[in-house]
């Protein structure tokens, strides 16, 4: 008898996204002419760079000729790309990286959620709250956790980030092998300081823990003092995987483009106390079930890198940070309390009331739709997080309708 992962049964049945979809589209079906303002989940809705799409277009036409078709690619992916990466995101932080440490993947999505199959299936796990469900839910389905308990599931440690901790958790009192961290952060927007990243990488060698560590964000900072890579930290190197994605830097979310780093030091121990690279599993892992991102997408990518893409994609996050600066002094002349939005395209929002409520009022009395924070965990109770992806003039009339909804 063939028998499921039952694991799989421990998911809750609707997933965040979903469960506002429902909501939107019965809003939508009842109120058929009323245009609804989207200020909802986390994709991009500016066009690619034009560097990027002339260079994709070029890799197209490479396809098309004998003498510079491509086929199967390197594993890890294209040097061409890789080299990049290390000269511009990398070299000037200080952060030593190597391009052979460098996992070009489609997306990142897929990197936090299939990196832990290389980690043993006991091991303990801390994860944010708020948080990013993915974290949560790759490891409800390898059975790392028990039920769904109060909100919460049986068997994970929650770092509550909350208004007292700035929304920055401290390393806790327990152990945990392994810990997910995400600066600037999704939903709350927090970013994390040097002093505060060092507490975590200390957390990790005197616990001998693995950092998961997602900067996903990473194009929306503009506070110089802030880390970039968690590698600006000593000691990072030995205890943390850090994953990059060109999704939100260069509006890549269709595309599809993003990259792992396992700097060769990394590692994680045998039952018998050996260290083992994690770098050599991963790669195993990768030229096992990843087939690579295409050459043409990876070309698209480079050109991010390109003195045009660079001044390109900075536009790009320079435009969605306006419109988080917009919307931040706008919901806080308004009259609430608001967090995040500088650093980061998403707002967190104190709402003074349930998540929940509060969204259905701003659908149904404003026709906007945002995110509640309580479906990101407990800790996101009370707030609801607005994204700044959409277009500046929408954003304008959203928040025109919100306030006088709100009045
Ligand atoms: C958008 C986002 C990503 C990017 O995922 P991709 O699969 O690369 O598109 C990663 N982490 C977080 C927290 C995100 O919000």
């Amino acid at each position: 008898m063939i028998k499921i992962n039952e694991n799989y049964l421990k998911l809750r049945a609707s997933y965040l996204f979903t469960d506002i979809a429902r909501r939107v589209s019965a809003y939508q079906e009842a109120h058929p002419d009323n245009k609804i303002i989207k200020l909802g989940i986390g994709d991009v809705t500016r066009p690619l760079p034009r560097a990027c799409i002339s260079a994709f277009h070029s890799a197209v036409d490479e396809m098309a000729s004998e003498a510079t078709f491509k086929g199967y690619g390197p594993e890890q992916g294209y040097a061409f790309l890789r080299e990049k990466i290390v000269e511009f995101d990398f070299s000037p932080r200080n952060a030593g990286i190597n391009a052979n440490e460098i996992f070009i993947s489609d997306g990142s999505k897929c990197d936090t959620g299939n990196i832990i199959e290389i980690l043993s299936d006991d091991c303990s796990v801390a994860v944010p709250d708020p948080v990013y469900p993915v974290y949560v839910d790759t490891n409800v389905m390898a059975g790392r956790t028990g039920a769904w308990k109060d909100g919460r599931y049986e068997g994970l440690l929650y770092l509550e980030s909350t208004k007292e901790n700035g929304f920055v958790p401290e390393p806790p009192a327990e152990k945990a092998d392994l810990v997910y961290l995400c600066f600037p952060n999704n939903p709350t927007g927090a970013s994390a300081t040097r002093s505060q990243l060092e507490a975590w990488v200390e957390y990790a060698h005197k616990n001998r823990a693995l950092i998961l560590f997602d900067a996903a964000y990473v194009a929306f900072i503009r506070d110089d003092s802030i880390p970039q890579s968690i590698y600006e930290i000593d000691g990072a190197r030995e205890v943390a995987i850090e994953f990059r994605s060109f999704s939100k830097t260069a509006g890549f979310t269709g595309t599809r483009c993003a990259f792992t780093v396992i700097p060769e030091e990394c590692a994680a121990y045998t039952s018998t106390g050996e260290r083992i690279p994690l770098h050599q599993l991963w790669n195993r892992r990768h030229s096992t079930k990843f087939n690579g991102v295409s050459y043409p997408v990876q070309r698209a990518a480079e050109a991010i890198y390109s003195p045009e893409g660079r001044k390109q994609t900075r536009e790009l996050s320079d435009y969605y940070l306006a419109n988080a600066e917009t919307i931040r002094e706008k919901m806080m002349h308004i009259g609430y309390k608001c967090y995040g939005g500088d650093n980061s395209p998403y707002i967190w929002v104190e709402c003074g009331m349930d998540s929940w409520d509060f969204f259905d009022m701003l659908l149904n009395k404003a026709e906007v739709v945002t995110t509640p924070g309580s479906g990101f965990g407990k800790c996101g109770a009370g707030y609801v997080r607005i994204s700044a992806f959409n277009d500046l003039d929408k954003v304008k009339e959203a928040l025109d309708r919100i306030e006088v909804a709100v009045k």
